[in-house]
């Protein structure tokens, strides 16, 4: 429950179509950006919550993410991270100045949302996470991939 899931049908749509449209436009212009990550389970979410919030880890005070379980549009099927995938290794440095900041322009084309302090991640526009929890009813993480699956059907 704590690996990285890149299945791009565990996303809802339309959001689905937008990224794969996000994609068609990144391969037109070379931009060797791929799906590094779709969906990501609650136990995921609390790891990488933790990652640089404990005093005595080495990577203490440097934080990956922002977002609490069920706090992030990924336990949703609403966000996808985007990572330089280059002769088949996934790498977070841009291979070229500036990759970063068109993607995020052709994201904004395409009618999603990024981050300024995420450079992967793409989400729906206003993703409200008190909305969405709400409407997942009781937060649990037995049986929250089974719900992704329903979500994403139709
Ligand atoms: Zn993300």
């Amino acid at each position: 429950m704590s690996d990285v899931i890149h299945d791009m049908t565990l996303l809802r749509k339309p959001f689905r179509e937008q990224v794969e449209a996000l994609l068609g436009m990144l391969a037109k212009e070379n931009i060797p950006l791929a799906v590094y990550e779709t969906v990501r389970s609650p136990l995921r979410q609390s790891l990488l919550y933790a990652v640089g919030r404990v005093e005595t880890e080495p990577h203490f005070g440097r934080t990956i993410t922002r977002a609490r379980p069920y706090e992030s549009a990924h336990q949703f099927g609403l966000a996808v991270d985007l990572v330089f995938r280059i002769n088949g290794k996934w790498t977070w440095e841009e291979p070229e100045w500036g990759l970063w900041d068109r993607m995020q322009e052709l994201a904004k084309a395409a009618e999603l949302e990024t981050l300024s302090f995420e450079k992967p991640h793409v989400q729906i526009p206003n993703f409200d996470h008190d909305r969405a929890t709400m409407a997942r009813g009781p937060t649990y993480v037995t049986g929250w991939l089974e719900w992704v699956k329903q979500t994403s059907v139709g």
